[in-house]
């Protein structure tokens, strides 16, 4: 434990797995108390009841990314709860299994919109009034290497993604005058249940998880299959004071990739 971020109030959705709970254990670690946001309420009460035993303070929360209400119910939450809102992390997503866009039905289409581009203009929108009343605040979401280097099949995936950057480059504008930041980190493939659900890297459709792993590890110029951990400390860093001066940044954590 250190306290880079003590008593600082965050709140991260899609944190109950993968780079969204190791981005809870990482800011908890540095002394924020986190919201532990996510529609898998089971897994939420996991981490923060591990938090917990492991010294820091966090408490489950119970969402849907999607809903404009419940992003409102997260941002309030944390105001009657600790007074104040710091550090907005919109991380929750879904993956597209690998399609042709003439094959995708509607619903599949509207869903990856509605979780990972709405869900995070909708925080971003709950949180915009405290955070600029406030004149402090860090807002970041998750993009991905699939924004500028997108593969075949993951079209809708990767088009939410692209949306997440121009919408950030756009918000760090309008938020700027008020002293409140907002970055994106952009993650290659990372090591978590979300990547062997994609079943493509490099055009080649699979089923077996350890398969695909190994087909996105070999298209990383690094040859290193990203852990939760690795995207979880440029977050960290970028919701510090360290990265004060970033706005509008998209923090590539890539092994390479995006060259
Ligand atoms: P993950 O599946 O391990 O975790 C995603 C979490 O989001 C889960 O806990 C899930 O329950 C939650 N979630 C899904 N829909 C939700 C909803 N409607 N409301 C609330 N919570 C919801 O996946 P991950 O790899 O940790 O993904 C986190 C983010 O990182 C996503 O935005 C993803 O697109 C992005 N990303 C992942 C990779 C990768 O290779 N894993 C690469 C680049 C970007």
């Amino acid at each position: 434990m250190s306290n880079e971020l003590q008593d600082r109030v965050a709140v991260i959705t899609g944190a109950a797995s993968g780079i969204g709970e190791a981005s809870a254990h990482r800011l908890a670690q540095e002394g924020a108390r986190v919201i532990v946001a996510d529609i898998d309420v089971d897994g939420a009460e996991r981490v923060a009841a591990e938090i917990g035993r492991q010294g820091g303070l966090a408490v489950p929360f119970s969402m849907d990314v999607s809903s404009y209400e419940d992003n409102a119910r997260l941002v309030q939450e944390a105001l009657d709860r600790f007074g104040r809102i710091d550090i907005a992390y919109a991380n929750a997503g879904i993956a597209q299994a690998s399609t042709n866009l003439e094959d995708m039905s509607e619903d599949v289409i509207d869903r990856l919109i509605s979780i990972n581009l709405r869900g995070v203009v909708s925080l971003a929108r709950a949180v915009a009034r405290p955070f600029k009343s406030q004149r402090r605040g860090v807002f970041v979401t998750t993009a991905s290497t699939a924004a500028m280097r997108p593969r075949p099949g993951l079209q809708v995936y990767s088009a939410t993604k692209g949306a997440l950057i121009a919408f950030v480059r756009a918000l760090a504008l309008e938020w700027a005058p008020y002293g409140v930041r907002a970055c994106a980190v952009s993650p290659v493939a990372t090591d978590t249940p979300m990547l062997p659900l994609f079943k493509a890297a490099a055009g080649k459709v699979m089923d077996d998880p350890k398969e695909i792993l190994e087909s996105f590890r070999q298209t990383v110029p690094l040859g290193v299959l990203a852990q939760p951990e690795d995207i979880a400390q440029a977050v960290c860093f970028l919701v510090s004071d360290r990265a004060r001066l970033m706005t509008g940044t998209i923090l590539d954590v890539d092994g390479g990739r995006n060259i």
